[in-house]
């Protein structure tokens, strides 16, 4: 199975001139346009905190955005958990509400974040999936953080129970 290439993605040239230095030992950036406003969110609410950042690689994998950048900053890496995160509830094409669409038990197909009009007719017949329990959840240093849409932003929090 190929990469599906029939949407737009992000141009690095256009990282690379609006955040000068950030982009610029970047080597692979694939991810859909949908995803823009996050990846920009990240480096505005990141730089303040690490002016040395560097992003190295961003891709999707399992539905979602990554992104690839050794800060040792703690904000930074937040801004960054928070860009992946809602990456999960952003369609990769457009960038309305959508949600990772996994196949069926058994089916081999990718997983795609999408919108329901960008989702395929298959991706929309998929029955939609509760999230595990760190869903939403990053550890950073021993701590776990975890998503508050309300504050758009990291909170502390205790550890995931799993079940
Ligand atoms: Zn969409």
């Amino acid at each position: 199975m190929t990469h599906d290439p029939d949407f737009p993605r992000i141009k690095l040239d256009d990282l690379q001139s609006d955040y000068p230095g950030v982009f610029d030992s970047a080597l692979y950036v694939d991810v859909g346009i949908g995803w823009l406003p996050l990846v920009r969110a990240f480096v505005v609410e990141a730089l303040p905190h690490d002016p040395s950042l560097e992003v190295h690689e961003m891709k999707e994998k399992w539905g979602t955005l990554r992104i690839w950048c050794d800060t040792p900053v703690l904000a930074a890496r937040l801004a960054k958990g928070k860009a992946e995160i809602k990456s999960g509830q952003t369609c990769e094409v457009c960038g309305e509400p959508g949600y990772v669409r996994r196949p069926p038990p058994g089916r081999y197909a990718w997983w795609r974040c999408r919108c329901d009009e960008h989702a395929s007719p298959d991706q929309r017949s998929w029955p939609r999936r509760e999230h595990g329990a760190m869903s939403g959840m990053m550890q950073v240093r021993g701590n776990w953080y975890r998503y508050d849409e309300a504050a758009d932003a990291m909170i502390k929090t205790d550890p995931p129970e799993f079940r």
